[in-house]
């Protein structure tokens, strides 16, 4: 079992290698596929699992083969609970796209620094990671649109509602289009994690390692 045999094409396969990762991990052989094929996906996945690189990489493939994002429109939301998590995602986003032909332009916001830096950056973001309650901030600023977006994937949901971030959680579903592809990952199936399957995926791919 190969990268490549996922359906990742040759300059990303080069940035996997380029990682050393030989081979992809159980949740990837999974995941990777099915959102390929832009089928939503339902994963329980612990940290250390892979979870990461099996969103982000059919991520990167899928917009190798679309325009870059205009203005403030992002066209991939990753929702994560937390600052750190925020910038160790973008970092992965940053890694594997660094040499692809059409550059992804990825930025992580989040609460407890000035948000003004954070407006500077976001024109022309492709892939938003965000903290749920600075991301509300900088839409009503308009610094960010979210009627564009292609793929929202909520990272660690049950981390994200233990957390309290329920209604900003709402609030932002509210806003995104209804025709996009979404991907959730969480450690465990809560009621409320298995509420937000329910509202926002559509006959998901569930993987489960
Ligand atoms: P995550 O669960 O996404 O936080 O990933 C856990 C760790 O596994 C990170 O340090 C990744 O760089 C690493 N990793 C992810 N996928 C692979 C793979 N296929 N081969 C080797 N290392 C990997």
């Amino acid at each position: 079992m190969s990268f490549a045999s996922l359906g990742l094409s040759a300059p990303l396969v080069i940035s996997i290698a380029a990682q050393q990762y030989e081979k992809p991990y159980p949740v990837q052989q999974q995941a990777i596929p099915a959102i390929l094929k832009g089928r939503d996906v339902l994963g329980i996945a612990q940290t250390g699992s892979g979870k990461t690189a099996g969103f982000v990489l059919p991520i990167l493939e899928l917009f190798q083969k679309t325009e870059p994002s205009r203005n403030r429109f992002v066209k991939a939301l990753i929702l994560v609970p937390t600052r750190e998590l925020a910038a160790q995602v973008k970092d992965v986003v940053h890694t594997f796209s660094a040499d692809l032909p059409r550059k992804v332009k990825t930025l992580a916001v989040y609460g407890g620094v000035s948000i003004n830096p954070q407006m500077k950056q976001l024109q022309g973001t492709d892939v938003l990671v965000a903290t749920p309650g600075r991301l509300l901030d900088l839409v009503e600023s308009k610094a960010v649109h979210l009627s564009q977006v292609e793929v929202l994937v909520l990272d660690e949901a049950d981390k994200m509602l233990n957390l309290g971030f329920k209604e900003e959680m709402d609030k932002i579903f509210s806003l995104l289009p209804a025709k996009r592809q979404s991907i959730l990952f969480s450690a465990t199936l809560s009621t409320d994690v298995q509420s937000i399957n329910e509202r926002l995926l559509h006959n998901p791919v569930i993987v489960q390692i």
